[in-house]
């Protein structure tokens, strides 16, 4: 999609993927082999004019000596916090944002005094390398903490309050090296066994969408921040609690593809490369919706009137994000309407 959104800016993007299956093989010149591999990580920093990343789980160790031969966008230092949920919550305790109650754990007995001292429910996660509920588990009863121990148990884990959301929103921005930034309205994301479903956008709360830019400018500040940026929040009593952050483009900004004058795909290349910021302004109501394990029938969801269909043409796996659909409509009414045929087509397997 990155590379998609360079081609009308005269852009052309090169690939390191572990795989040369990978999505970005389809559309653009690609390096495979490890994505820490230090002969070919100097490969494509030599090659093009600036690197970026579309997931956080690659160690800023590898990308550090790239400093030397190009730009590295965003800077290693966000991809470095975001990559450790203490790291992650102790940023967004720095800068005021509010969190959940947490406590870091490294034993057993850490675990057991950290559920007595914050309470049951809690969440286990691991620190790093957890996403799209991956490395996480719920301890719903005291008896869970066991249990949780033993599928979990190790160090550089983290303990956290249950948070009893009404809603998940997110907000998705961009920044310049010049320090402009440009917001996404905000999208309420619909996640289910800790993988995101849908999400609708924009969400109209004008009050949550105020303090999210708010938020979202501390952050991207203090790291001196370069491209888009996103962070997730949980809504609790009608205010945000900051769950986690992505320094990439990110999977509830889909939408913007169809659905803004700039799509987050474009303005993260346009950030990354010194261009004008664009506009953000929707075009309308969207609605995107994931498609996971398998993908639909294309032939029944694009006779929704407004719908966009996305194949990323990923081999299918049980859970895996194989693509997408963005539904553009005038008004809310009309959009949920829509979205609702259109959660009928999709299966998640
Ligand atoms: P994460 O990997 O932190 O994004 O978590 C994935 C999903 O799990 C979130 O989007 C929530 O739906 C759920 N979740 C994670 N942490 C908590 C928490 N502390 N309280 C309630 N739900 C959570």
């Amino acid at each position: 999609m990155l590379a998609l959104a360079g081609y009308p800016l005269g852009i052309r993007c090169s690939f390191l993927d572990r795989s040369a299956e990978a999505p970005g093989a389809q559309v653009a010149p690609i390096l495979v082999g490890p994505l820490e591999d230090a002969a070919l990580l100097a490969e494509l920093a030599k090659g093009n004019d600036v690197v970026t990343f579309d997931w956080e789980n690659i160690s800023g160790t590898a990308l550090a000596p790239l400093e030397k031969l190009t730009s590295i966008r965003p800077p290693r230092e966000a991809l470095e916090v975001s990559q450790d949920r203490l790291r992650e919550k102790t940023l967004f305790k720095r800068l005021k944002i509010p969190v959940a109650e947490h406590a870091q754990v490294d034993s057993k007995e850490q675990l057991v005094r950290a559920a007595a001292k914050l309470g049951v429910p809690g969440v286990l996660k691991t620190r790093r390398t957890g996403y799209d509920g991956k490395g996480q588990l719920a301890v719903r009863r005291p008896q869970d903490i066991e249990l949780a121990w033993d599928r979990l148990g190790a160090e550089g884990l983290i303990y956290e309050k249950f948070q009893a959301f009404t809603r998940e929103v997110s907000i998705v921005g961009a920044r310049s090296a010049a320090g402009d930034i440009v917001y996404y309205p905000l999208a309420a994301n619909t996640h289910a066994d800790g993988i995101l479903r849908y999400s609708v956008a924009p969400y109209v709360s004008p009050a949550l969408e105020r303090s999210a830019k708010i938020h979202l400018k501390r952050v991207m500040s203090a790291l001196d921040y370069v491209g888009v940026l996103t962070i997730e929040f949980f809504v609790v009593k009608g205010r945000l609690i900051a769950n986690e952050m992505a320094p990439r483009v990110h999977n509830s900004g889909h939408w913007t593809i169809e659905g803004c004058v700039t799509s987050q795909f474009q303005n993260h290349l346009r950030a990354i490369c010194d261009l004008p910021l664009g506009s953000t302004r929707a075009l309308g109501h969207a609605a995107m919706i994931n498609f996971l394990g398998e993908l639909p029938d294309r032939k029944r969801l694009l006779a929704i009137d407004g719908l966009a269909f996305h194949d990323y043409g990923k081999e299918a796996r049980p859970g895996r994000k194989l693509g997408h659909c963005t539904i553009l409509k005038a008004g809310i009414a009309e959009r949920n309407r829509a979205l609702a045929d259109a959660l009928k087509l999709i299966e998640w397997s």
